[in-house]
């Protein structure tokens, strides 16, 4: 571990949320976390309902809940009462269209305001809510809404003549198209949100549903192969509410900025749910990424946390390394990443131009909340995910040949990244693959997927996806570590590693590197780039080979396809590519 660890200031320490890490472990409880949120009048628990009427009717109505800035720069703010009303209309206008709880409400929708107040009414109705990419193709779409028979769309009349149109009449589970911005009449078989919401009733009674009452089905990125279809209950809020709390600080009257589409996981629980929850007011962009643009919402809309992604941290070092203009943010008072991997460089970086580190929090859709994290009053080590959350009993396993797991102590020991199933927002199944889910519980474990280590100090440091892992001349190698090493090298701007098939080590390391603007992948920088891996690696562990490409291919949700990178170097098929984004960016 060459980098030094990042210390926070006593001050800084005494303002978190979470104060004394191993106090707060012991004294934890789901109990009492779960004792925190309200509950539902006659008893039951609704994720919306704590989200929006708990503070409605605690007086905090006319707190702003949701701040929407449009890619014009228009902007449209709702108040939590405001939300709740047009939750509330969403919910009845559900009701007029026969959805009864449990139906499927699906959304393919950019971020607009509508999405949210979907997404909401949705859980008020009792319905299920399923948010997908508004950028997936017509097979994407249609293969996710037929595997969870998919009741209700909502979605803009443009996408739905592009996406949706011409197979819509094949689909029989679907008995109703909402469209958002209609330009007149709707078209055949749809119905014109705008109008509909205006004419419904304002008020509205939250389903009365049970804790372990299907709330979310949420589709996994697709990094890794064929997407998986995860199912949330309406418990999982206790998690979204005190995870939000713990390991992103989020305090109420906060200014959050969550910059993760609602089409994958991180975009709902903690890009609508867990802020809510917690009494912050969201900021929603509705545009793509822009670095000038980011620059800008973080310090106009003085954002005090900040939740991204290590691709966008990547792409905004990037822009940093011709332009090192601080950002002038005293607002902001925590940052933290996840999805990917965040290479120490990056962490690191935000002190640099932030004046505060990045702090990594691990989790997958089908934890449905953060399970790993760097806490605000924690030193950092940079390039380690952080430890548990209070609540969340974390381990390294290895897969014994018998089909069972044992546990690994030893400190940086290579193994799984298991949980302790018992937390509220674990998923309760693979929609249609029972199979598939029960092979993830072991010996009373969940087990990931992912491969990494603990340190002595119960530090996690991730290694790579179990699938990922290189098996060189004896050598187990991490792709991570691989990566972390050329993203120092100061023409870096991205790099992602596979191991190929070789006759003598049984696997190679190549890598692919994509550069900083400006910057040409000659000869001479790749030996270089060789060098420097090598010196930092040794000749083991280092790649034997540097390819250099303009982007890296990554899913929606920004994650790089190693096994894309892999299939096209082997000729081999391409396997499914719905999340894939478009590689021109
Ligand atoms: P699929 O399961 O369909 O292949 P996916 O695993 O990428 O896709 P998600 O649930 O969106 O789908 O992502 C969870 C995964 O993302 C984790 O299992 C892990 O591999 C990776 N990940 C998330 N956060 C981190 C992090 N902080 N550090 C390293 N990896 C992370
Ligand atoms: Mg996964």
């Amino acid at each position: 571990m060459t980098w030094p660890p990042i210390r926070k200031a006593p001050q800084d320490r005494a303002a978190a949320n979470l104060k004394d890490y191993e106090a707060e472990v012991a004294d934890f409880s789901w109990a009492a976390a779960r004792a925190e949120l309200q509950g539902l009048p006659q008893g039951g628990l609704n994720i919306a309902h704590e989200a929006l009427d708990r503070h409605v009717q605690a007086g905090r109505g006319a707190q702003l809940a949701l701040r929407w800035i449009g890619r014009d720069d228009t902007v449209r703010d709702f108040t939590y009462a405001e939300l709740t009303i047009q939750a509330n209309r969403f919910a009845n206008l559900l009701l007029s269209l026969g959805v009864s709880r449990g139906d499927r409400v699906y959304s393919l929708l950019g971020r607009t305001p509508e999405l949210y107040f979907a997404a909401l009414g949705a859980l008020k109705a009792g319905a299920v809510f399923t948010p997908l990419f508004s950028a997936f193709g017509p097979e994407p779409i249609r293969a996710r809404m037929e595997i969870g028979q998919a009741n209700v769309l909502v979605t803009s009349e443009t996408l739905y003549h592009r996406k949706v149109e011409s197979w819509r009449g094949e689909m029989t589970s679907l008995r109703q198209v909402l469209l958002v911005d209609c330009s007149g009449e709707a078209p055949a078989g749809t119905l014109a949100l705008e109008p509909a919401l205006a004419r419904a009733d304002p008020d509205f009674a939250t389903a009365q549903t049970a804790p372990e009452d299907m709330a979310l089905l949420h589709f996994t990125s697709g990094t890794t192969g064929r997407p998986k279809g995860a199912v949330h209950v309406h418990e999982a809020v206790v998690a979204h509410h005190v995870t939000g709390r713990n390991a992103l600080d989020l305090r109420p009257g906060d200014i959050y900025w969550c910059t993760a589409d609602p089409g994958w996981v991180t975009g709902t629980s903690y890009g609508i749910i867990s802020p809510l929850t917690n009494g912050v007011s969201l900021i929603v962009d509705e545009a793509e990424f822009d670095a000038e643009r980011w620059r800008s919402i973080l310090q106009a809309q003085s954002v005090t946390v900040w939740y991204t992604a290590p691709t966008a941290i990547r792409m905004l070092m990037k822009v940093w390394a011709q332009d090192r203009r601080p950002y002038e943010v005293p607002a902001l008072r925590f940052m933290a990443s996840v999805g990917e991997p965040l290479n120490p460089e990056a962490v690191v970086w935000g002190v640099e131009a932030f004046g505060r580190p990045f702090h990594d929090n691990w989790w997958q859709t089908e934890t449905g909340g953060i399970m790993i994290a760097n806490f605000a009053a924690m030193d950092i080590k940079p390039g380690s995910m952080g430890r548990p959350l209070p609540g969340v009993t974390a381990g390294i396993v290895e897969r014994l040949p018998d089909g069972l797991v044992r546990e690994v102590d030893k400190p940086m020991a290579l193994g799984e990244l298991a949980l302790r199933p018992g937390w509220p927002s674990i998923m309760r199944g693979y929609l249609h693959e029972e199979e598939r889910f029960r092979k993830c519980f072991v010996g009373g474990w969940y087990l990931s997927g992912d491969l990494a280590m603990r340190d002595s100090d119960g530090y996690y440091w991730f290694v790579g996806r179990a699938d990922d892992v290189i098996k060189s001349a004896g050598h187990l190698i991490g792709p991570f570590e691989v990566e972390s090493v050329l993203m120092e090298h100061a023409a870096v701007a991205e790099a992602a590693v596979i191991g190929l098939p070789d006759p003598i080590s049984g696997e190679v390391v190549k890598a692919y590197v994509a550069l900083k603007p400006g910057l040409v992948g000659d000869e001479a920088l790749r030996r270089e780039l060789l060098g420097h891996a090598r010196k930092r690696l040794g000749a083991a562990v280092a790649p034997k080979d540097i390819a250099f490409r303009q982007n890296l291919p990554k899913t929606r949700s920004g994650k790089i396809m190693r096994r894309l990178l892999k299939a096209r170097e082997l000729g081999l098929p391409e396997g499914d590519l719905s999340t894939l984004e478009s590689e021109e960016r």
